[in-house]
């Protein structure tokens, strides 16, 4: 049985020599024949040099050069498509996922699992900011999300033949993977591990990309964020007919006037409601419009290294 591992790689040029050094040495254990699809995600930096490098040492690695960069859900997803493997191993370059983990997940994998998950206890060498915010965007993309998603769980596990094929399946052009993978189905589990630090470099995740992230994550996964326009409306009907009561209430018993402060304060409540609904709208448009114009996800640059000839064949006798 053929295992490959996919890792999706952008600036990561001091990480991939011991990348592979511990992806190597999990794999080992391994009796299996195993291949490893590194694709460069329109790196700056040496990244390109250090995975043709890596492919002329070992023979089972592949590399994959992608136009330009398109995000880290489309470069793994890149890497995945190349994937021919029976069983798929994902994680991140920057060794921030343990390859270690690897043994346990396939022990779980024999068991009849078709997704193992890697689920993160503990975050180290990561600041107050990003895990307040991850902790937060898990819980509420759970509560809006259609299908549950795994709270506390990145793209980080090792996935069967079929569940990889039933994600490959959907077209869609905003990808949440680990979302695909919980809408796909099938027997799933996770296992518990500590994130470690990022070994070189520094976060391909800024706020701003963060935000659109979650964005697409919750988009992708629920309309739930349209229907809060119909319970704001509700809301502001409410509102209104309470201002209407102490309005009329206000003229009977004093004959006044209604201040402006209150005005002022009403346009404002109403009009950042519309500018909200509009915006929740405008967010579901654009994603569509994207989704509608059926662009390809990416495109190959260069190709470096072999894969296992073979293999391959035999496994495509098999299915
Ligand atoms: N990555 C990528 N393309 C991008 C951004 C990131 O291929 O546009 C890769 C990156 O090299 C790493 C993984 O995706 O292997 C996760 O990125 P990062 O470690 O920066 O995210 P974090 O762990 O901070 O959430
Ligand atoms: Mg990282």
């Amino acid at each position: 049985m053929l295992l490959s591992v996919v890792v999706p790689c952008m600036n990561e040029e001091d990480s991939i020599p011991l990348l592979v050094e511990r992806l190597v040495a999990a794999t080992e254990a391994w009796r299996g024949l195993s291949e490893i699809v590194l694709v460069d995600d329109g790196s700056t930096d040496g990244t390109w040099d250090a995975i043709c490098a890596q492919c002329k040492d070992h023979p089972g690695i592949r590399g994959l050069k992608l136009s330009m960069n398109r995000g880290h859900q489309v470069a793994l997803t890149a890497g995945l498509m190349e994937a021919t493997g029976e069983r798929v191993f994902m994680l991140d370059a920057d060794l921030q996922d343990p390859p270690e983990l690897l043994p346990d997940m396939m022990a779980m994998m024999d068991r009849g699992y078709d997704v193992v998950y890697g689920r993160r206890k503990e975050r180290k060498g990561e600041g107050w900011f990003k895990k307040v915010t991850a902790h937060g965007f898990y819980r509420l993309l759970n509560r809006l999300s259609d299908v549950p998603i795994p709270n506390d769980t990145g793209d980080f596990r090792l996935v069967s033949r079929r569940a990889l094929d039933a994600v490959l399946e959907m077209p869609e052009r905003a990808r949440f993977i680990r979302g695909m993978f919980a809408w796909a189905g099938f027997r799933q589990i996770g296992i518990e591990y500590v994130r470690d630090p990022r070994l070189a470099g520094e976060t391909k995740y800024p706020l701003s990309k963060m935000i659109r992230f979650a964005f697409d994550a919750l988009a992708s996964f629920s309309i739930k964020p349209l229907q809060i326009a119909t319970r704001l409306a509700f809301l502001t009907l409410i509102i209104a007919a309470l201002m209407a009561v102490y309005v009329f209430w206000s003229l009977i018993m004093y004959n006044a006037v209604a201040g402006w402060a209150s005005t002022v304060l009403v346009i404002s409540f109403f009009s950042g409601i519309q500018l909200l609904t509009l915006g929740i709208m405008g967010e579901y448009l654009g994603r569509l419009y994207v989704e509608a114009k059926g662009r390809p996800l990416f495109f190959v640059d260069e190709q470096t290294g072999q894969t296992i000839e073979p293999v391959v064949e035999s496994l495509a006798k098999h299915r």
